[in-house]
């Protein structure tokens, strides 16, 4: 069993949220709760079990004095942020898309295709989201200015499931652009939209799980595990890769994908030791002066840095 949990695990884990997740439709009567119950009731018991049974790496499984600032980003940032910014959101785009239907011809803010089959709808709102969020994740690699409040999630110094949600409140302002306008300015549904959230949920804890994975070929379609250790490793060349969120196809299109198969990530983080480890520190982090902790240039200047 242990040998074949890594290939299964997260095929298995997907799919049965994602079924758990429909049947919930109904008796919740609300589908934006479904994806709540799925992570919790479903995908967390999982995560904690997998990274007992199966570690990747032992020492990532003891605590770094990082759990409590993980779980503080985990209700802050990823429960109650989301919720509020949301509600702003909406409002403000249900706005924005009655005034364009009713002044521009060609907009009707009904172009969704509701037609499809619930998983083919799927697919295409990962695409759309994958597109926005890709750029927008690259450019904070690449960029000084968004770096300094993307380095909160290259903190971590190990990889557990709990520091998927560690991202700077800003930032996840950013990436709630490209993970709502298409679904809002398109008419998706709410039915997928519950889907896609438990989708990018449950691939979110196993990206950045201290769990077995070995996904082989599925690892051209799935920004998992394996591709994502290189991307918080502490060599710069490495870390600016596999940008993807979810799907590593953009990262294929674009040229960003990295997977050296006969090796293992080795030090993860960032390069400046004294970086805060608290979550109001971290916050604060991007607005004090001094120097960055990695050079947002080197996509532009790589030679300049080869030696870090
Ligand atoms: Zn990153």
């Amino acid at each position: 069993m242990q040998r074949i949990m890594p290939y299964i695990a997260f095929p298995l884990v997907l799919s049965g949220g994602l079924v758990a997740c429909y049947l919930l439709f109904t008796p919740l009567e609300n589908p934006a709760l479904a994806p709540f119950v799925v992570m919790i009731a479903w995908t967390i018991p999982w995560m904690i079990w997998l990274e007992w049974w199966t570690p990747y790496r032992n020492v990532w499984s003891e605590s770094h004095q990082d759990v409590m600032t993980d779980v503080i980003y985990l209700f802050l940032i990823q429960s109650l942020w989301p919720r509020l910014l949301t509600a702003f959101w909406m409002t403000a785009l249900a706005s924005a898309t009655i005034w364009c239907s009713e002044n521009l011809q060609f907009f009707s803010g009904q172009s969704w295709p509701h037609q499809w089959p619930l998983a083919l709808q799927l697919v295409l709102a990962l695409l759309l989201a994958e597109f926005g969020r890709y750029w927008v994740h690259r450019w904070a690699h690449e960029l000084s200015f968004l770096w300094r409040f993307h380095a909160v999630h290259h903190s971590v110094e190990r990889l557990y499931w709990l520091n998927a949600a560690r991202f700077h409140p800003l930032e996840k302002i950013l990436l709630h652009i490209p993970e709502t306008l298409p679904f809002i300015l398109l008419g998706a549904n709410a039915e997928v939209l519950a889907l896609y959230f438990v989708t990018t949920g449950i691939h979110g804890l196993f990206q950045h799980s201290n769990i077995q994975l070995k996904l082989g070929p599925l690892n051209y379609v799935f920004a998992m595990a394996e591709l994502h250790r290189f991307h918080h490793s502490k060599v710069i060349r490495e870390s600016n890769s596999n940008y993807g969120n979810n799907l590593i196809v953009w990262d294929l299109v674009f040229g960003t994908f990295y997977w050296p198969k006969d090796r293992e990530v080795g030090d993860i983080g960032l390069l400046n030791p004294e970086y805060p480890k608290t979550f109001l520190r971290q916050c604060s982090a991007p607005f004090h002066k001094g120097k960055l902790d990695k050079p947002a240039d080197y996509a532009t200047n790589p030679e300049k840095y080869q030696q870090s």
